[in-house]
């Protein structure tokens, strides 16, 4: 949902334009990461629905810790604050 201010609630970076910085940024975090350290495509795909329906997501970021999801959700073993995941 797009508000009048641009921010974007429940949006992934990959559902906004822009943030090319950003988007470049998490593509090389996923591109020096082992297959060991990285969430399978399955479990990362699972994790960024889980924040999509979210109420603690605004502009591709969560509220509880400051990260933008997709690249908190990148490790293995990384963790929601919410516990949501
Ligand atoms: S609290 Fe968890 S599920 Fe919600 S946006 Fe943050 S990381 Fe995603």
């Amino acid at each position: 949902m797009q508000y009048m201010d641009n921010s974007c609630k429940r949006c992934l970076l990959r559902d906004m334009a822009g943030n090319e910085d950003i988007k470049s940024q998490l593509e090389k975090t996923r591109s020096l990461m082992s297959d060991e350290e990285k969430a399978s495509d399955e479990k990362y795909e699972k994790r960024l629905s889980q924040c999509k329906s979210c109420d603690n997501l605004l502009d591709a970021t969560c509220l509880k810790c400051g990260c933008y999801v997709e690249i908190r959700a990148l490790a293995d073993g990384a963790r929601c604050p919410a516990k949501k995941w």
